[in-house]
């Protein structure tokens, strides 16, 4: 058996508050309460000066290490999981694009198996069933109204692993659909919309619970017609995911979200494509072709934004570094909120005793210096 593993001197942060000089116990794939007696089977690592925080939790990645959770084979999907655990996330939830229904169906079907053996935790829908004149990167020739039908299409092609699915709930079908998808118990997920206030308050009503990238494809928010955004917003039903890589928001529009929300309605998501990880050059978002230069991805015809090429050790340092956010709220929203809204927070998104051992450890400013997914290092301590 493996030994237990005690990490001793960091400032560690719980559910609780953050401890300085605590340590957490790792045995086997969980973490422990209290060190063994047989001394023999420790292995104690210092990591002083440094912070240890639950593993990140992304609910909406497209791919990323130059490889598409959206298109690709199951191979390429596992460099892409592996690629965002190299930066932090222990948990993923793998998003497609607006597709052919056929083509979703199928795709769900691989993306299920990994689900099934673990390696993803499941799968985010986001299209075909968006509004048209908020279809960001995605194919208009493909979207269509949300048909409960095709709904139920999918969630069926995912075999008990469709996580989410964004809607844009205005369109009709609109509503019924959000029922069916909290029926099938898939999160109802308001994006790509272009519903006014009282049409996103009655997706609420109907049961949708999250906001796909808020602010992001969708109307402004304005004295007049405050449109989904303050809907949401306002909801404590609501969850917002919040893409922090400096370029889908203005530090602005995060404060104020953060600050209304609060971290345990905020969800900090990468929404990153293949280039996450990777680096600059052409690639496919589904059936779209995108130029990605200097980290930025934008289609290659019109030039619309697509996706991002963050990660989430880059959107915690940021989020603590530039925006000034506190360290537990950061934690917040990246791993124990989005564990909480995937109902997978009995097993991670905090550092519990019974817990699985999904650590990241962080140097003083903040850089990722090691990364630890159910027991094993997936990134070895950098200890300088
Ligand atoms: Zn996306």
């Amino acid at each position: 058996m493996a030994p237990t593993k005690v990490l001793t001197g960091a400032r560690v942060v719980l559910p609780t508050g953050t401890v300085d000089d605590g340590r957490v116990i790792v045995e086997g794939t969980r973490i422990a309460d209290t060190a063994p007696d047989a001394p023999g089977s420790v292995e104690t690592i210092d990591v002083s000066g440094h912070w240890l925080v639950p593993g990140f939790v992304d609910l909406h990645n497209h791919g990323g290490g130059g490889a598409s959770f959206a298109g690709g084979t199951a191979e390429e999907v596992l460099q892409g999981v592996h690629t965002h655990r190299l930066h932090g996330t222990t948990t993923v939830v793998a998003s497609a694009v607006t597709g052919d229904l056929d083509f979703l169906a199928r795709h769900a079907g691989m993306l299920a198996e990994l689900a099934q053996q673990g390696d993803i935790a499941g799968i985010h829908f986001e299209g075909p069933f968006i509004s048209p004149c908020r279809k960001g990167a995605h194919d208009e020739e493909l979207l269509r109204d949300p048909d409960p039908a095709e709904v139920r299409k999918l969630i069926d092609a995912a075999h008990g692993h469709a996580r989410m699915m964004t809607l844009a709930t205005e369109l009709p079908g609109g509503l019924d659909s959000v029922r069916l998808l909290v029926e099938h118990g898939v999160i109802a997920a308001v994006g790509h919309t272009d519903a006014t206030y009282e049409q996103t308050v009655a997706a609420i009503d109907a049961g949708a619970t999250v906001a796909t990238h808020l602010f992001n494809a969708m109307p402004v928010l304005g004295h007049r017609a405050p449109g989904p955004i303050a809907a949401l917003l306002e909801d404590e039903r609501v969850t917002v995911e919040l893409i922090n890589d400096g370029t889908h928001l203005h530090p602005a529009a995060l404060q104020l979200a953060f600050h209304h929300a609060g971290p345990r309605r905020v969800a900090f998501i990468t929404d990153a494509m293949d280039a996450a990880g990777f680096g600059d050059g052409r690639y496919m978002l589904g059936p779209m072709e995108v130029e990605v230069a200097e980290g930025v991805a934008r289609l290659v015809e019109g030039g619309s934004i697509a996706g991002s090429t963050l990660t989430l050790d880059r959107a915690f340092q940021r989020a603590v570094t530039v925006d000034g956010l506190p360290v537990e709220d950061v934690v917040q929203a990246i791993s124990a909120t989005p564990a909480r809204l995937l109902g997978l927070d009995d097993r991670i998104g905090s550092l519990e005793p019974g817990k699985d051992a999904d650590l990241v450890l962080l140097d003083a400013d903040f850089a990722l210096k090691g990364v630890m997914r159910r027991g094993e290092w997936v990134v070895a301590p950098q200890l300088g």
